[in-house]
C-alpha cells in the first residue's frame, strides 16, 4: 500500500471526506488519473448525514485563522499550496472573529462540486471491504498507490481488512484535541505569567525546568494509553 512507483499516472483514494478530497484534488492538480472511492449514500457512517463530500459531522469550525497561531500560519501554507479545501472554505466562510468557520451544507457543496468537475477524478459510489484489488504487486499492474482515507468512522469490513493486511487488533485515530493544563496546578514559582493574553486565555511559560525540558517529558512519557485516543476495535 505504500510502495510509490515513479512517474505514477493513476492512483486510488477510498474515503471523500476531508481528507480524502484533498488528497484526490491534489494528485489530479498533478496530472494524476485518480479514482476517488466514496460509500454513501449508498452506506452511510453513524454521523454523516449527506452524500456529500467533506460533510463535516460536527463543529463548522476549522479553528484560528490568525497568521500568528500555528492553525492560522497552517491555512496560509495550505493556501499557498492550493488546498481545495482552504479555498472552499474561505469562499464559504461565515463570521467567527478571528476563526475560521464555514456554512456547512455550502463548503460541503463547493468541494463536491469541485471534485465531481475535476477531469482528473473519477468518482466511484462503493465500499471498499476488501483491500486485495489495491495492492501493488512487484512488477504488476495494479491500480497504481492508494490513499486509505477513511477517517474516524471506517466501514466496520474495511476496518477489518486494514486490520487483517497491518497485523493489528485495533486501530487508533489521534484527534487534535490540546492538552489541558488546569491553571491551579501550576506552580507559580516555576512560571512566569502570563506570556502572552490577546485572548481571555492566558498562556504560561515554564522557566524551571525550561520549556524544553517540559515539551520532552511531554513527549517521551505520554499517559499510556494517551488521553486523546480512540479506539476503534
Ligand atoms: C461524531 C464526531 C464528531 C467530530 N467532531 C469534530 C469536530 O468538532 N472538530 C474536528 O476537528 N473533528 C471532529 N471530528 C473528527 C472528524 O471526523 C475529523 O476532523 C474529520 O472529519 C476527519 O476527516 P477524514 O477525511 O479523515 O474523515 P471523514 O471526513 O469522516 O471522511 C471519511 C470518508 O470515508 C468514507 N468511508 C468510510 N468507510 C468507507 C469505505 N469502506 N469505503 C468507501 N468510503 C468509506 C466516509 O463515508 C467518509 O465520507 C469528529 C468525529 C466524529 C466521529
Amino acid at each position: 500500500m505504500t510502495t510509490y512507483t515513479s512517474g505514477e499516472r493513476s492512483i486510488a483514494v477510498i474515503g471523500a471526506g476531508l481528507a480524502g478530497s484533498e488528497a484526490a484534488w491534489q494528485a489530479a492538480q498533478r496530472g494524476v488519473h485518480v479514482t476517488l472511492y466514496e460509500m454513501r449514500p449508498h452506506r452511510m457512517t453513524p454521523a454523516h448525514q449527506t452524500d456529500r463530500m467533506a460533510e463535516l459531522v460536527c463543529s463548522n469550525s476549522l479553528g484560528s485563522n490568525l497568521p500568528d497561531r500555528a492553525l492560522g500560519l497552517l491555512k496560509n501554507e495550505l493556501r499557498q499550496l492550493d488546498s481545495l479545501i482552504i479555498a472552499c472554505a474561505d469562499r464559504t466562510a461565515v463570521p467567527a472573529g478571528g476563526a475560521l468557520a464555514v456554512g456547512r451544507d455550502a463548503f460541503s457543496h463547493a468541494v463536491t462540486e469541485a471534485i465531481a468537475g475535476h477531469p482528473n477524478i473519477t468518482v466511484r459510489r462503493e465500499e471498499i471491504t476488501n483491500l486485495s484489488p489495491f495492492l501493488i504487486r512487484e512488477g504488476g499492474r495494479g491500480v497504481g498507490s492508494t490513499i486509505i482515507a477513511t477517517g474516524p468512522l471506517t466501514s466496520p469490513a474495511l476496518a477489518q481488512a486494514i486490520r487483517q493486511l497491518a497485523g493489528q487488533d485495533y486501530l487508533y485515530f489521534f484527534d487534535a484535541m490540546a492538552p489541558i493544563v488546569t491553571a491551579d496546578s501550576i506552580d507559580n514559582q516555576s512560571t512566569n505569567l502570563p506570556i502572552y493574553q490577546s485572548t481571555n486565555l492566558p498562556i504560561y511559560q515554564s522557566t524551571n525546568p525550561p520549556i524544553s525540558q517540559f515539551t520532552n517529558l511531554l513527549i517521551y512519557h505520554p499517559p499510556n494509553p494517551p488521553a486523546t485516543t480512540s479506539t476503534v476495535p
